[in-house]
């Protein structure tokens, strides 16, 4: 058997876990570069090319990997912040035998720009995601609790949403089939209420809810999922167990009854695509599968580029055996709107 990706960003953030400083730095970058590279290093080995063509890989790191593609060692179980993850070779080799979920697929629910924390202008966002073959994308910038994201306040939101309209105009009027949804990514908090002027939020296309603060809780925290799930502002539930790789395993909670209370509000659960993240799960998804809930995909991305990460949640989903009716992403964008319209009561 070959070593695979997953294995090296293992045996990498090994390395991290055990060193300090800059060492832990670089290996916890070269360990979370590994789960991103598209090929397998072990392949790019046997063509006899450099593993330096590899993302965040250096001399030293090449030498080392090169070790491990000839003896990884015992296979160790990942402590609890890297278990259930994916690399995103992985995924794309798995979803080569499935191409209809590439095709049929129309959007990306979940992606920000300069608006909030990302790196591209929402005209930027918009072209790459046309040049995708999308029929709509809805624009995420986080909400205003957020500060370390640079959050909108009420009076942003409504500026970026009379943005998003023009860009809306310019779109159609050159002919092209994309159409820009206005969203927000609304910070949670413990008891799943929103931190926007609920009037603010009454022009939007869809709202996803998500968590951002006491992520590392150990105690059972079902209660603010079905607080989340019960607020009628909520159409979809942002990467819902906030977990991230090597740095935490994601809230704990009783996953039957959210996937339950998910399906009765007809809440949709995001299936978050940044490799990073890659939440809900590939066991979470088995779990929810035929619980009669909705499924949402996201790739979370922060730059034009990250707009690729879609296909880890794609063929998540395949491989959980999800039915491509139950994710939002696979309907027209009539029948989102209509769903999202009768969501909030609209
Ligand atoms: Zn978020």
């Amino acid at each position: 058997m070959s070593v695979t990706n997953l294995h090296i960003a293992e045996l990498l953030g090994r390395r991290a876990d055990e060193a300090e400083g800059h060492r832990r730095r670089a290996y916890g970058r070269a360990s979370s570069a590994a789960l991103m590279w598209s090929e397998e290093a072990a392949a790019v080995a046997a063509r006899s090319e450099s593993l330096e063509t590899l993302a965040g890989v250096g001399p030293s790191l090449a030498r080392r990997i090169a070790g491990w593609l000839e003896d990884p060692g015992d296979e160790v179980e990942p402590p609890p912040a890297r278990r259930g993850f994916r690399s995103y070779a992985s995924a794309l080799k798995q979803l080569g035998s499935h191409e209809q979920w590439r095709h049929e697929l129309r959007g990306d629910l979940q992606m920000h720009s300069t608006h909030s924390d990302g790196k591209a202008s929402l005209q930027d966002m918009a072209m790459a995601a046309a040049a995708r073959g999308y029929d709509y994308i809805s624009i995420t910038d986080h909400s205003q609790g957020l500060k370390v994201a640079r959050g909108m306040d009420e009076a942003e939101l409504l500026r970026q949403g009379h943005e998003v309209d023009a860009l809306n105009e310019n779109l159609a009027s050159e002919g092209m089939e994309l159409r820009v949804l206005r969203s927000i990514e609304m910070n949670l908090d413990k008891e799943g209420a929103g931190d926007m002027d609920p009037q603010s939020l009454e022009p939007l296309d869809l709202v996803v809810g998500s968590f951002h603060s006491n992520l590392r809780s150990t105690e059972d925290e079902t209660r603010r999922y079905l607080g989340a799930l019960a607020n009628p502002q909520v159409h979809i539930l942002g990467h819902p167990t906030a977990r991230r790789f090597s740095r935490r395993a994601g809230l704990k909670a009783d996953w039957d009854r959210i996937f339950e209370a998910a399906a009765r509000a007809g809440v949709a659960l995001e299936i978050n695509s940044h490799p990073h993240r890659q939440d809900l799960s590939v066991n979470l998804l088995r779990k929810g599968k035929d619980s009669g809930a909705l499924f949402s995909i996201g790739t979370d991305a922060h730059s034009t580029e990250e707009l690729s990460y879609i296909e880890l949640s794609l063929s998540a989903a395949q491989l959980a055996g999800i039915d491509r009716e139950r994710i939002i992403n696979f309907w027209e964008l009539d029948r989102l709107l209509e769903w999202a319209e009768s969501r909030t009561g609209g």
